[in-house]
This record gives C-alpha cells, structure tokens and sequence, in this order.
C-alpha cells in the first residue's frame, strides 16, 4: 500500500478547504476500517476505529505490537464518554474538567461497545480528549472514537516528527497527516480511575502533584520508574521494552563534572573497540564532551525542552549509526518523573551510579 503524506498546518483560525478535504479524506479512512496516522500535542498516534475489532487487529500488525498490550480511545467531546464507559466516578469528571482536552488519559469500565481486541481483552478502556486541533477534527470526521497507540514500530522511540512516522509505518497505513513537530513529545499520563485511591500507571505533562489539586489522595504504580520491583506493572504495555534506540544505551548518575569524566574515559574505551560513541547531555555540561556524537537535549532549567527533544534525539543516534549511547541523569521529579521513566526504559534500566 501507498502511503500518503499530507501536511496540515498545526494552528490557525480555520483549516483551509484543502486542509480540510484531506482531514474528511483521512476520517473516511479510518470509518473504512483503514489506518491514519495524526499528530497530537503528545506524540503522532496511529489512528484506526476504535470501535472495529479488524481496525485494531491492524494497528497491532503495523506496530508489531503484542496484542495484550490495549489501545488509548481518542475522543473529542466530553458527551461522547458516555457511550464508551459504565460506573464512572464522580472524580472522572472532575478531573475531565480540569484536564481535558489535554496529555491525560483516564482508564474506566467499557461498555459492550468497545470490542475487546481494542483493550487488549481488558474490561476497562484507556480514553484521552487530545487537545490538538488536527486531532481533534480528525476524530470528529472519523466518528468520534479513534484508537491510536503511538505511531512507532512496537518498542522505538514514540515520532516526534511526520519523517519518524514514515520511516516506521511507510506502506503500513493508508495516511499520515503531518502537522510539524508536537508540542509536549512524551506520552500522555494514565491515570487508572478504576481503583482506589486513583493511580498514576504512566507519568507524563500532567504531573501527580497537579492531580493532587483534584484529587485527595492518588497512588504511583511502583513499576514505574524500578527495573525490578516484582510486580507486573497496572498498564499491560509498562512492561515491554520501550523507546530504545538501536543502540545500546547507559544511563550514567552522579555530580556533573564527575559523569562528565566518566563519560569521557568510557567513550575512549569503547571507541578503541570499534564502537561508535553518542552521548546525551544537558546543555549545563555540553563544553565538557568531545570527539564524539553529542546532543544536547537541553538545560537542565527547561524540562519541557528535554521532553519535548528526548525522543527525536534519540532517534538521531540511529540515523548517525551510533552504536554505545551514555545519556546524564535528570531529576526525577515533577515533568522529569516522564522524562526518567522513558530514559529508564529506553537504557533497559542500565544505570551507572558514581
Ligand atoms: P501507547 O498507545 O503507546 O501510548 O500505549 C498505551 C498505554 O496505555 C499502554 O502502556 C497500555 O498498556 C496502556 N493502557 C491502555 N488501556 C489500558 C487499560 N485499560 N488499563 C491499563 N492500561 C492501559
Ligand atoms: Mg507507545
């Protein structure tokens, strides 16, 4: 199959008549049982109907992804929540109203309209209100209910950018709607509202202490940011390897100037056995690295930057043939919880501490 780039300005007053035609074009796709892939404020998501068992059977197929691991239910208006889910809480609306449209997904009990393939054989479904405005007319034109996991070949970087789509999905899916770089680049927060108290499964944006202004009391699930706490992690997909690169990948903790001469010496080494070398800094410790590939993701003062830079970069390793990667460590809390987790993944939990 052919797929079809189209791009799509990210914002504006109004789509344009072409713009438009192509986001009808793409929603006919998806009603059609086909695959669109989209961007989100996230990252680009790969777009089927979420309510057609066969639609998610091909999203599992053009990722590679396990079919147990379920899918997020994109939807782009709060009335439209009801048909999908039973026994919601009183706290989901709460938390709809502060956090929606926006990187939050919330997992609650699915109705009988929601085939199980989609949730993986689960009896809850995963569900998120894109505040994206690609997405969100695009779901609209696909019926309202648009199952999209990240539009990455199973275990990769999740695309930050239409090119990454492409280099994953290219004769995969009918489509791929490009809308420039997203803005947030780390996956959505899910937020398990099935249990008590309400448990974070995946960190992202939306952070635990904002939760906590909606919420009394919420659980972390421990899987999170621990290579081996024992447990099977609350998400079915928390437990593959994930967001890695091609490259092998070490994450390397401790004082600045220390990692940095760490980083250094083991670089040399593994240069002299043949390897090619990338390396992963803020941009507090750039002017400390050389002779190797180095990218800086960032300063360590705008998280936000290094969300929305991490995945891209690591991408950029694999397009430069970089075979060892040593990545810095960054704080582990607020927005740096998701951008740990997803470093922790990606390295296979491979953390040096000096
Ligand atoms: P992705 O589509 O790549 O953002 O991954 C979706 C994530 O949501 C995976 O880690 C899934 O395991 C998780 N997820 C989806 N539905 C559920 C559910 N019903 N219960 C728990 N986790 C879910
Ligand atoms: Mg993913």
């Amino acid at each position: 199959m052919d797929t079809v780039t189209v791009r799509i300005m990210p914002q504006g007053e109004a789509f344009t008549a072409e713009e438009d035609a192509a986001l009808r074009r793409a929603g006919s796709i998806i009603q059609g049982g086909g695959l669109v892939a989209f961007p989100t404020e996230t990252v680009y998501g790969l777009g089927g109907d979420a309510l057609n068992a066969e639609s998610a059977r091909k999203i599992y197929a053009a990722k590679g992804r396990p079919s147990d691991n379920p899918l997020i239910v994109h939807i782009c208006r709060l009335k439209d929540l009801e048909k999908i889910t039973a026994r919601v809480p009183e706290e989901a609306m709460r938390i709809a109203e502060a956090f929606w449209p926006g990187p939050l997904t919330i997992i609650l009990h699915k109705t009988e309209l929601v085939p199980a393939e989609t949730t993986g054989g689960l009896e809850t479904v995963a569900v998120r209100f894109p505040s994206d405005r690609i997405a969100r007319k695009l779901i609209e034109y696909s019926g309202g209910y648009v199952a999209a996991p990240s539009a990455n070949r199973s275990g990769r970087p999740s695309p930050t950018l239409a090119k990454y789509v492409l280099e994953d999905m290219n004769g995969r899916i009918e489509m791929i709607l490009d809308g420039g770089q997203v803005g947030i680049g780390l996956e959505s927060t899910i937020l398990d509202l099935t249990v008590l108290p309400p448990r974070i499964l995946r960190p992202g944006y939306v952070t635990a202490e904002m939760l906590g202004s909606i919420l009394k009391e919420i659980d972390i699930d421990v899987t999170i940011m621990e290579a081996d706490s024992g447990q099977a992690p609350k998400a079915p997909g928390m437990k593959y390897r994930h967001y890695a690169p091609k490259g092998e990948l070490v994450i390397v903790e401790g004082a600045s100037n220390q990692v940095a001469e760490y980083i250094n010496v083991q670089a040399a080494a593994e240069q002299e056995k043949g390897e090619k070398t990338g390396i992963l800094c803020a941009s507090e410790n750039f002017s400390r690295y050389q002779g190797n590939v180095i990218k800086c993701v960032g300063s360590r003062r705008d998280e936000e930057g290094i969300a929305r830079n991490l995945f891209s970069m690591l991408r950029e390793f694999d397009d430069e043939g970089v075979t060892k990667i040593y990545a810095e460590s960054f704080e582990a809390s607020g927005l740096g919880q998701a951008i740990m987790n997803r470093l922790l993944k990606a390295a296979g939990h491979h953390v040096v501490k000096l």
